[in-house]
């Protein structure tokens, strides 16, 4: 259930009329609701209120700092993946020991950063990070808990390129050799072993994968507490799909997903960690778009639209589909028709719905794709020189812009020519 409503044939965000954003900030521009964050977030609180846990929300599917902010102001933790995501989370007022740091390639200098201004723990994904980790902390005098990312071999059954649990995917340790590198971690200075991680891909929408890979952290637990391992966090990573249809069959719902974790991992005893995205923030947000031609084709017709596959890219990246719908609710009984909806970029690939439908459309008529409030605005780009894609947080009846449209100046600013040119 997200908050984004037609009322009296109009499509609002809570209780502000998108067209009003529209006229105010311009299009395309990202919009979000406030209201949905905080129900998503409490919605997997809730599936794991039977343990001591922390959800920590995955910065990388939305990283502007007032959703951070908001979610940090609820209790959440965050996950982040790169020291930028660090710098944000910690801008929001996120302290340290609620930030888990994952990601396969961090830096001597992510991982001082973290060090330097707290961390909850660093997630492992390989002994040669794992070792620089070690010599790194050792050499400040500290000493880091860890958990190690255990690559269970399990098929996420998702789209290729956000599946990560399998052992041709670059992340984490194979789970079969996992017992051999907690006993290294062990042994190394500066680490102090504190969970398991794993975390098997993104947009999921059945549960068994979740159930195989639980399963097998479970019993690897009890074997590494059987070798002597302090093992007392278990970080189960994100992954649970939204719906991307309206009328499709709905994935499964956090108090199932809950369900699963409290199943396979409860009876360990261990705090639990989860680090959801697209499930809080992916039908929290909408892109909004204003028509700027109606184009007829020889066989079809296109509506040529201002945002582009630099401002939405997952339709472009992943062949993703997101409902389009007009902001100007169709009468009752009209009729549709089929669409091919662009955008200005110079790509073919800038195609977001072939024959969508939608009802007749005109220029300057707005129409909003929805579920775009993860991994939206984060992957937006400057391609074709266009200015990065604005933010907008509504909160009841009011909004404030969350990250401003640059101007071309500040877009040119930022580029230098050198002297000798
Ligand atoms: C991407 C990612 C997540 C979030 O995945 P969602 O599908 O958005 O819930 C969580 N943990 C890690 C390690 C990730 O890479």
């Amino acid at each position: 259930m997200d908050h984004f409503n037609y009322r009296q044939g109009e499509l609002f965000a809570e209780d502000v009329a998108l067209s009003c954003i529209a006229r105010q900030v311009g299009s395309p521009v990202y919009i979000y609701s406030a209201a949905t964050l905080r129900r998503h977030f409490g919605l997997f609180r809730q599936a794991l209120d039977w343990t001591d846990h922390l959800v920590c929300f995955a910065v990388k599917s939305n990283s502007n700092l007032a959703v951070l902010k908001l979610m940090g102001d609820m209790g959440a933790g965050m996950d982040v993946v790169s020291g930028g995501e660090y710098a944000r989370a910690r801008a929001a007022g996120v302290p340290g020991d609620r930030i888990v740091f994952s990601g396969v390639g961090k830096t001597l200098a992510e991982m001082r950063m973290a060090i330097e201004g707290g961390i909850r723990q660093f997630n492992i994904e390989s002994e040669p990070e794992m070792q620089a980790l070690s010599a790194l902390a050792a050499s400040m005098g500290a000493t880091v808990p860890v958990a190690i990312r255990v690559n269970p071999d399990v098929d996420a059954k998702t789209h290729e390129k956000i599946a990560t649990g399998k052992s041709e995917n670059k992340f984490g340790i194979p789970i079969s050799r996992a017992r051999e590198v907690y006993a290294e971690a062990a042994a190394l200075p500066g680490l102090r072993v504190v969970g398991v991680d794993v975390h098997i891909g993104s947009q999921l929408t059945d549960l068994a994968p979740f159930r195989a890979a639980y399963a097998k952290v479970a019993e690897l637990t009890q074997a590494l507490r059987a070798e002597g391992h302090d093992i007392t966090r278990l970080d189960l990573g994100g992954g649970l799909g939204i719906p991307y249809r309206r009328d499709n069959n709905a994935p499964p719902l956090p108090i199932e997903y809950g369900a699963v974790i409290r199943e396979t991992v409860g009876h360990l005893g261990c705090e639990i960690e989860i680090e959801p995205g697209r499930n809080i923030v992916g039908n929290a947000g909408v892109l909004l778009s204003q028509v700027i031609y109606v184009k007829r084709g020889e066989d079809r017709d296109f509506l040529i639209v201002d945002a582009a596959m630099n401002d939405l890219l997952r339709p472009a990246m992943y062949g993703a589909h997101h409902d389009i719908v007009p902001v100007v609710e169709a009468a009752p009984g009209a009729p549709v028709q089929p669409y091919d909806v662009v955008g200005p970029v110079c790509e073919s690939g800038d195609t977001f719905q072939k024959g969508a439908e939608l009802p007749a459309m005109a220029a300057g008529d707005l129409i909003a794709f929805r579920s775009a409030g993860a991994y939206g605005a984060v992957m937006a780009s400057e391609y074709n020189s266009r200015p990065l894609v604005p933010e907008v947080l509504v909160e009841g009846d009011h909004f404030a812009v969350i990250r401003a449209r640059p101007t071309y100046e500040e877009m040119l600013s930022r580029d230098s020519i050198p002297a000798w040119l």
